[in-house]
């Protein structure tokens, strides 16, 4: 058994990012104001207003950003509007919006390590991490979704018409895109979220007005200057800047608004529910998560460790379907409590530039309160920190990888979305316990199972209310697979088939043809 006291860990000697070494290129991108893109052109917000953007290792400003606001939505949506009524862009061939998306991916291909350095500064991840997963997969999806104008097809129809005696018909039905799509995406992969939602949009011929987080919305703008550079008509692809309850708000109600893609928090995708009702806005939210991880009797550890170590602390914690509630077999319950432990305490702190660090400072420093009001509450409440269970570094907002044991179902260490490195850990003995555990949350967006066993694969799996069950890996996404929740979790899938199909209305076209 580890030691209940939480180690102390020393802070890193340099907890800041040095920026007086990045890339010319994104040094230039800084300086530069930060506009809205509204109908091909960068402008400032209506009301003049800008807000920080924060350097989450040093707490510095590193850019002043346009605050939009309700205005500057109406001034989107109208752009927008224009743009897939009547434009270039909704005469276009598919063939050529096909091209016009991969010429994008090869323009995110050239600036991938810029990219990769501006979202390291803007969130806090590591740039290694930023570099071979966001941007890697970002670009994946959008080379997925180039593919699909051309494969966007409908079915002939065997219908009977029997109805009206004495006619013949023929009908068909096909896809077409949904119209104006409003996109309130969240900060913990922001040029990833971006992509989510534009890349499946676009490729179905909508035209898009996204709202990034305020937190982090540099790598946005650079997308929007990328999307201008590849040659998308103006008006197809447009910014607003600014905070949820203003900018956000506007375009989840807006009338004009043909669709509301949202990712966040449980809590505002309520609210973005509601505000879609006034015009029955088509609604895809992806929300919170509290995944379950359950390694079972027959799991490799050696491999199993690492893994659900991985599931809760990669990306900090700040990921939806983070494993952030550890279920073991009891026989193993020691072993691998001791091998989460000593891998929490092994994860060097650090910036998101420095490439030797492996978990960055959490987003904000509001975030960094939420996290520590839940630790605190953890230990009031009687559970034991095994390892981390403290908040790290003057000006950064850093937190320990923390592990919490001796927990009990009704702590709120173990029944909400803490959004930070913090997992607990609790032994099962029997499987349908186990099953039912798993599923005693508001949650349903991932799970994960770890065993040689398939017997148990296929016994567990179906009973898992989750809209993805991992097995001996967790949080694997591919542009091909879709991702979304059970329950409150969300509605719609993103990725695949699905997310781009929901982009779409499905017509029937039916004609008499008798003589
Ligand atoms: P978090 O709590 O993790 O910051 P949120 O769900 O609050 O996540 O934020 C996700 C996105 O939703 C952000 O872009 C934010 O600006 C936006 N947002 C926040 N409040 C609202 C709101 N009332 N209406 C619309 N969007 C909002």
């Amino acid at each position: 058994m580890p030691s209940t006291a939480a180690q102390s860990r020393s802070a890193p000697d340099a907890l800041a990012n040095d920026l007086s070494r990045i890339h010319p290129a994104n040094a230039a991108f800084l300086k530069a104001p930060k506009r809205l893109l509204i109908d091909g052109a960068w402008v400032e917000a209506t009301s003049g207003k800008t807000f920080e953007v924060r350097d989450p290792s040093s707490d510095e400003v590193v850019a002043h950003v346009a605050a939009g606001d309700a205005a500057d939505v109406d001034r989107a949506v109208a752009a927008a509007r224009r743009a897939f009524e009547d434009s270039e862009w909704s005469r276009m061939k598919p063939t050529d919006r096909e091209r016009l998306l991969h010429r994008l991916a090869d323009l995110i291909e050239a600036h991938a390590d810029e990219l990769a350095e501006l979202e390291a500064i803007d969130n806090g991840k590591s740039v290694l991490m930023a570099r071979h997963v966001d941007i890697k997969h970002a670009l994946e999806v959008w080379r997925y979704m180039a593919g699909w104008p051309t494969k966007l097809e409908g079915q002939t129809l065997p219908i009977s018409g029997t109805l009206v005696p004495g006619q013949q018909y023929v009908a068909f039905s096909q896809r077409e895109a949904v119209g104006v799509v409003g996109a309130i995406i969240a900060w913990n992969f922001p040029l990833l979220l971006a992509t989510w939602k534009s890349a499946p949009a676009l490729a179905a011929g909508c035209t898009v007005v996204l709202k990034p987080a305020e937190e982090t919305p540099l790598t946005a703008l650079r997308l929007g200057e990328l999307i201008q550079e590849a040659g998308f008509p103006r008006g197809v692809f447009n910014i607003v800047t600014g905070m949820g309850p203003t900018a956000g708000a506007a375009l989840a109600k807006h009338p004009d608004v043909d669709k509301i893609t949202f990712t966040g928090s449980t809590e505002v995708g309520r609210l973005i529910v509601q505000a879609a009702a006034g015009n029955m806005k088509k609604v895809t939210v992806e929300l919170g998560g509290k995944s379950p991880v359950l390694v079972l009797e027959d799991a490799d550890l050696d491999a199993a460790i690492p893994g659900v170590a991985g599931a809760i602390f990669f990306n900090h914690g700040q990921v939806c379907s983070a494993g952030s509630r550890l279920y073991v077999a009891e026989r193993h319950f020691e072993r691998v409590l001791e091998g989460v432990t000593a891998q929490a305490r092994g994860i060097k702190l650090g910036p998101g530039l420095d490439s030797s660090a492996q978990m960055g400072p959490l987003v904000s420093s509001v975030q960094r309160e939420r996290v520590m009001r839940y630790v605190a509450q953890g230990l009031e409440s009687g559970a034991r920190a095994a390892a981390g269970g403290k908040a790290l570094g003057s000006r950064g907002y850093y937190v320990e990888p923390t592990v919490f044991h001796g927990v009990k179902d009704d702590m709120s260490i173990v029944r909400e979305e803490i959004f930070g490195p913090v997992v607990v850990v609790k032994p099962f003995t029997d499987l349908n316990e186990v099953a039912r555990t798993a599923n005693d949350s508001i949650y349903g967006l991932g799970a994960s199972i770890w065993t040689r066993d398939v017997h148990k694969v296929f016994t567990l799996a179906p009973k898992l209310k989750a809209g993805s069950v991992w097995v001996n890996c967790h949080s694997i996404l591919d542009a091909t697979m879709p991702f979304g929740g059970y329950k409150q979790s969300g509605w719609g899938r993103e990725l695949g088939k699905e997310a781009v199909y929901s982009y779409t209305e499905s017509k029937s076209l039916c004609i008499n043809y008798a003589g």
